[in-house]
């Protein structure tokens, strides 16, 4: 009889720690790179299960889960062409070069775990605890023997503490419910952002199922007491009304990413929230967390444990340093009076800046020189004068 896996002798190719986006996509594409993979996936939680978020799922996203024949994995929710964005009496709206799609992530994340299933990934419920990186692998609260380890536990993860990285220093705090959609936002994602330090806005999404994802974040400041009683009533400031009649709310914090990104060296991996990669322009994650997600699994299958952390630091920046450098840039730039409306005067103004811009909040866009000057031209004579532009509000 074959020794169980997970032992000493006979440790898992890749144990995955927590089954998100981005867990998921790194167990599916382990599976992928080498069919014979021995993969388990952890989750502290049965599936479905409900996560906060603004359930906005880029058109980047498919394109990753497309390389393992996933790319039509939401295609039963509706697409949303439109973007609407302001910021007082600025208002900007356009048609994405692709439409996003807003789906639960009590779906999303469910046929995604599904997926990692039936490409032969072992899904067993489990909360880890402890993890102990050693010469030849990992070994997990004491009992789970693994070459590789990716840690893909979110926002608070115990695999980043416990390889003693520091939490992100930037963090937003997001509060999101369900309420019908306005007939004014339907196939619309609307997103308003307030007068406090950039991330801040208010979001309605729908989902094209008769109700919208609308909630509300903020960038967290020390000595800031940001309640759910305060982001709930900053929400109805932004959208007034909008909350009537919703349900199911639910909040989190957003690890920020900065411009450098770290992966120490060795057999544990992260990825996603527990990387720390979060669009500190927008909120957005899950493009990063399947991103990265796909990345590991694929280093995780083919490399010795020692030279994987390496590894998968290399591939990362390679994908996103650029783009990680021109969001931190931009949501600096962001803080800055006039600059987020000069942003919108300049989107307005320009479908490419426009397209540019949304590149840069939802995928791995840089900062071109088209919205470098769409900015120039935008924000300093308005800067001197007032606002000048007026779109009526939507
Ligand atoms: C309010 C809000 C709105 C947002 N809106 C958007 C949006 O519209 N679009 C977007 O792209 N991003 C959005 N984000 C960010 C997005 O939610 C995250 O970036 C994304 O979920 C990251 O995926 P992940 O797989 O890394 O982590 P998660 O989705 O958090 O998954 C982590 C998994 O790990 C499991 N886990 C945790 N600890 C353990 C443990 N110790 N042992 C075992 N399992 C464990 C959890 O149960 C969970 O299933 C939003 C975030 C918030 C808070």
């Amino acid at each position: 009889m074959a020794a169980p896996t997970g032992t000493p002798d006979q440790p898992w190719d890749l144990v995955v720690v927590g089954a998100g986006p981005a867990g998921a996509t790194a167990a599916i594409a382990a599976r992928h790179a080498r069919p014979e993979a021995r993969v388990l996936l952890l989750d502290r939680s049965d599936f479905p299960r409900d996560k906060a978020c603004g359930d906005g799922i880029a058109p980047h996203v498919l394109d990753v889960l497309d390389r393992f024949g996933l790319g039509d994995v939401v295609d039963d929710w509706a697409p949303v062409p439109d973007l609407e964005l302001a910021r007082g009496d600025l208002l900007t709206r356009g048609t994405m070069r692709r439409p996003a799609r807003v789906v639960p992530r009590a779906v999303f994340d469910a046929r995604l775990v599904d997926a990692a299933c039936d490409a032969g990934a072992q899904l067993r419920r489990h909360r880890v605890r402890h993890v102990e990186p050693h010469q030849d692998g990992v070994v997990l609260d004491d009992t789970i023997h693994a070459k590789v380890v990716i840690g893909a536990d979110g926002a608070s993860s115990v695999v980043r503490r416990q390889l003693g990285r520091p939490p992100a220093r930037r963090r937003a705090l997001a509060i999101r419910g369900y309420a019908p959609t306005r007939r004014d936002h339907d196939g619309l994602q609307v997103i308003r952002f307030g007068q406090r330090r950039q991330p801040s806005y208010a979001w309605a999404f729908d989902r094209g199922d008769g109700l919208s994802n609308i909630g509300y974040g903020e960038l967290v400041q020390p000595g800031a007491d940001l309640t759910r009683a305060v982001m709930l009533d900053r929400l109805d400031e932004l959208l007034p009304g909008v909350a009537q009649d919703a349900a199911d709310w639910r909040g989190h914090h957003l690890p920020l990413s900065e411009a450098r990104w770290h992966q120490p060296d060795g057999p544990v991996l992260l990825v996603g929230d527990a990387a720390g990669l979060i669009n500190p322009m927008t909120g957005e994650g899950i493009y990063y967390a399947v991103a990265t997600g796909a990345l590991a699994g694929a280093v995780a299958a083919v490399s010795a444990p020692g030279a994987a952390g390496e590894r998968h630091r290399i591939l990362v920046r390679r994908l996103l340093a650029r783009h990680l450098l021109s969001t931190t840039i931009g949501s600096r730039l962001a803080e800055r009076p006039g600059v987020l409306d000069g942003g919108l005067r300049a989107a307005t103004a320009d479908q490419r800046v426009f397209d540019d811009l949304v590149e840069m909040g939802l995928g791995r866009g840089v900062l071109t020189p088209r919205v470098l000057a769409g900015l120039a031209r935008s924000v300093r004579p308005f800067a001197r004068r007032g606002p000048t532009l007026h779109v009526p509000a939507g």
